[in-house]
């Protein structure tokens, strides 16, 4: 289990998750939309939580239905971000 940035981080991209990271778990590359949470490093600690400023972050068994898809998005970020990236795209075409 893990935490799970959601779609709402798209275009937003504050930043304020990646300042109270412990563990510094949360990142993006140039040109993503959104940021994205390492689900082997997060220790579930929730400290992201709160300070989102558009409720985008929620432990991985409380995402919301429409946002399913971003638990695997989050996690195919740290394997092979273009392709997380394409999905994020997609994602967005759809809205
Ligand atoms: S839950 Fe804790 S460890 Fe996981 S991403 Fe958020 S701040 Fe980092
Ligand atoms: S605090 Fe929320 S909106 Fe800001 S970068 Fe993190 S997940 Fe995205």
């Amino acid at each position: 289990m893990a935490y799970v940035i959601g779609a709402a981080c798209i275009g937003t991209t504050d930043r304020s998750c990646v300042d109270v990271c412990p563990v510094d778990c949360i990142s993006a590359d140039d040109g993503d939309q959104m940021l994205f949470i390492d689900p082997v490093a997060c220790i579930d600690c929730a400290a992201c939580v709160e300070p989102c400023p558009v409720e985008a972050i929620a432990l991985e068994a409380q995402v919301p239905a429409e946002w399913r898809e971003f638990v695997e998005i989050n996690r195919l970020h740290f394997e092979d971000a273009v392709a997380a990236r394409e999905l994020v795209v997609a994602w967005v075409g759809r809205q």
